[in-house]
Order: C-alpha cells, then structure tokens, then sequence
C-alpha cells in the first residue's frame, strides 16, 4: 500500500480549493494532480467525493499532563481526541506536567513517556521560568521547537512565573536560539486589584470572574512584551488572545516590523459572556471568554491579519477540579478542552461569516506550523509534505455528545450543541489514524524534530 492516491472535488490546496488527485508515496505527497491524471495502475484509489480534504491540522497550543498528571489527560487520550478532530500535529505547553519540561532531562523524560501511546505527532515546548536561563538553549539544542512562559501565577504546582526581571535574565539567551518565546500574557496587577475588590461578589456569576480578570490586565502585558521584543530582539508569541483593545498595539508593532505574531481560540471566537449561565464553570477559562461586541472585533483581527492563527488551548482536568456543584468561578480549574470538536466549533462560526476552507486551513494547520517550526512538513497539501489529511463533510451537522469527545473525561461547555461539519476520517503520513469513529491500527504518532 505504499502508493495511494487521495481523491475529492474540493481538496484545498494553498492556492485555493479544487478538484483534484493527492499522489502519495509511503508517507509523503508526491504531487497534486487533476482527477484525470490519476495514474490507472499501481494505486489505490481514495475517492472522497465531495466530502473536502484539508490538510491535517496542527494545533501549536495543548495541555497534555503527560508525565505526571495523566490522571487529567494523558498521550493516547490527547491524540485521540485529536485524530478525531482532524488534527494530525500537537505541540504540548511545559506545564501540567510533572516534571515540567524546563530542563533537558524532563524534555528526555517526556520522550520515554510517550513512546509508542501517541496517535498523531507531537512536538513539546520547552518552559521559561523564574531560576532556569541557563537551561534555554541546552533545550534548544535537545530540539523543542520554543518556549512558553507566564507573567502571572500559572495556578499549578510545578510551573513558576516569570517577572521582568527574570524575564530580562532568559531573554537574550532566548534571542541567541532564534525560536519564538510564546507568552501568557496577563499582568498580575490589574487582576489582584480587581479581585481584591470583589471579595464579597458572587462568585457563581460569570461576570464576577470576567471582572476580576479586565482588558487592562492583557493589555499592559502585551505592552511589556512589545517594548521588550523591541530591546531584545526575539520573536515573541502571544498566546490566547481574548481581549480586542489589545490589536491596535499589536496591528501598530507589526507595521513597525517587529517579530510578533497572535493566536486565539475557538471559545473566545464561539462563546460571549452574555450566555455563560449562572455557575456554568465549564467556560472558565484564562484569559477569560469576554463580550459579544469584543468577539466580533477577535472576528475582524483574524480577518485583517492581525491574528495569525487559532488554536485550541485544549487544557482538561478530572471533571471534580470543575466544581460543577458549587458552580464557583473561583475556585473551579480554568481550562477548556475541545480537540475532537475545534475543526466544526470554527466552521459554524466561520462559515456565516463568509470565510472559506482555505482560511481554516491557513488558521488551524499552516500558520501554527510555521510558529512549531514544522512548516516544510506539516500544515500543507503540497508535494514533500506529510500526508496528513482530513476529509471533512462541511455541509452536515451533528449534535456534540459525550461519545464525540474521545478526551479522557468527557467534560465540555458544547454538549447538546448544534454545530456544522463532521471529520469523517484523519490520515497521518498516508495511514488511516481515525475513520468514521474508530482509531484503526496501532499509535505510530511521532515526535517531530527539526532539521
Ligand atoms: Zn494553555
């Protein structure tokens, strides 16, 4: 089974969506041809219809808690949920794991873990934190493809934020590695003070919690960065951008050529603060979900440019951790998880908006693999890449169940929603990794390393 040729009236392609024929040899795309140039002999034909294929996607921003907290996700559960999403890459965050990847010997120790229990491919972020400058470019040198820090408290055990002193100590070891410093940008200032106001508040409104976290705080931590970008000469990433008064600054850094780039994710893209029920602490999350009108302007800067990409953010926990009883924005774990769901989640709001496959191809698989540093691999349908494909059925719709999530704890804010655009099968590098709800054959999911 080594040639193969992938078949469908809508395969979007970087240069748009058409007719046409994938050739693959073993794991890699030969070429791109038109239907009538498939060769009659020696091939085994996939033809897809009108059911479309994206490239598989890549989702540069995940929580897999593996080694260490597998007990809140964990690889096979993680990557299964993605191949059931379309996605074929994922990149881990340094946190949640135990160790957390901040030395060469965790990274070392992350490899072994997921050995063999991976359904797609992966790459891991290495961490900055506050005492461990001197390990940057020893990580770099092992391969992570960059790194993540935090300017507030991360709210786990393991993981430290950085100040801008500490940060100004890693930085220019960061700058000498060339790869990108991704960002979690929220200052602790504004979010303390707020807080501190709303000690008495009701902490089972959301617009309790959304309070506690303003604008203000993003937006003063993306300011620290850009002038820091500027003095240090680095490529910074800001990671989850919710809040929209940040993009004229970052709009303006671009045009002044600084090396920035901006992703955000599909819940700060889907849901606003004005329908997050009453003790609904599945929506918590970090920055938070805001307005209806701050969606719409998240909506514009992906459409002008300013947001690169979006990504998931997929961060579980044990289904306890969200304190569903209580319903307490305080207290319950922020983070959403939506691999198995992120590809529809984005086509039922980008579709009536008027955007097309290709902008979901560019969002979710080409602009967060050229941040992975996986981009002459992943990310593309083009010859000399991977074949990762998904075939997506865009016009049906399917209602979100717990048997749709594949994560380890079906736990999500989109249960019982209506969404459009089912993943009828994903292909990593020319092998079948989920077709029509099942996982077929073993986990030949890799890590990917540069060079
Ligand atoms: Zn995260």
């Amino acid at each position: 089974m080594s040639l193969q040729a992938f078949v469908s009236r809508r395969v979007v392609t970087p240069e748009g969506i058409r007719p046409a024929a994938i050739l693959v040899d073993a794991e890699r795309i030969q070429a791109v041809v038109s239907v009538d140039q498939v060769p009659t002999e020696g091939y085994e034909i996939h033809d897809f219809g009108d059911r479309a294929i994206l490239p598989g996607l890549v989702d540069s921003h995940v929580h897999i808690n593996d080694p260490g907290r597998a007990e809140w996700e964990g690889f096979e559960t993680a990557t299964r949920a993605a191949a059931a999403g379309g996605y074929t890459m994922l990149v881990d965050m340094p946190l949640n794991c135990l160790p957390a990847t901040t030395t060469v010997a965790a990274l070392e120790a992350k490899r072994v873990a997921a050995g063999g229990r991976c359904r797609v491919d992966w790459a891991a972020w290495g961490g900055v934190v506050h005492d461990n400058q001197n390990d940057i470019e020893a990580l770099a040198a092992a391969g992570v493809p960059g790194f993540k820090c935090f300017l507030i408290n991360p709210g786990i055990d393991g993981f430290t934020m950085v100040t801008e002193q500490q940060l100004r100590a890693a930085l220019p070891h960061v700058a000498r590695t060339g790869l990108p410093l991704l960002v979690h940008a929220e200052l602790p200032g504004p979010i303390d003070r707020a807080t501190d106001a709303l000690a008495d508040a009701d902490w089972s409104c959301y617009s309790t919690y959304l309070q506690s976290r303003p604008d203000q705080a993003e937006l003063e931590a993306i300011r620290l960065m850009l002038s820091l970008c500027r003095e240090y000469n680095f490529r910074l990433h800001i990671v989850h951008l919710s809040s929209s008064m940040a993009l004229a600054e970052l709009r303006a850094a671009r045009l002044e050529g600084l090396a920035v780039s901006v992703e955000t994710c599909p819940h700060y893209l889907h849901l606003s603060a004005e329908t997050i029920p009453h003790g609904a602490t599945l929506s918590k999350c970090a920055p938070p979900i805001r307005s209806r009108e701050n969606r719409e302007r998240l909506w514009e800067g992906l459409r002008d440019g300013t947001i690169d990409f979006v990504v998931t953010d997929h961060s579980p926990c044990p289904p306890a951790m969200k304190r569903l009883n209580e319903g307490n924005f305080r207290t319950a774990w922020g983070g959403i998880a939506s691999l198995s769901v992120a590809l529809p989640l984005m086509w039922t709001e980008a579709s009536r908006r008027g955007f097309t496959l290709p902008d979901l191809a560019r969002w979710m698989a080409s602009e967060p693999a050229r941040l992975a540093g996986c981009d002459s691999r992943k990310g593309k349908i083009a010859p000399g890449y991977d074949a990762d494909f998904v075939v997506f059925d865009s016009d049906r719709e399917f209602v979100v169940a717990e048997e749709r999530l594949h994560y380890r704890h079906p736990v999500s804010p989109y249960l019982g929603e209506t969404l459009r655009g089912v993943v009828r099968a994903t292909y990593l590098r020319g092998n079948p990794v989920f077709a029509d709800g099942n996982f077929p054959g073993e986990p030949i999911g890799r890590e990917y390393r540069r060079g």
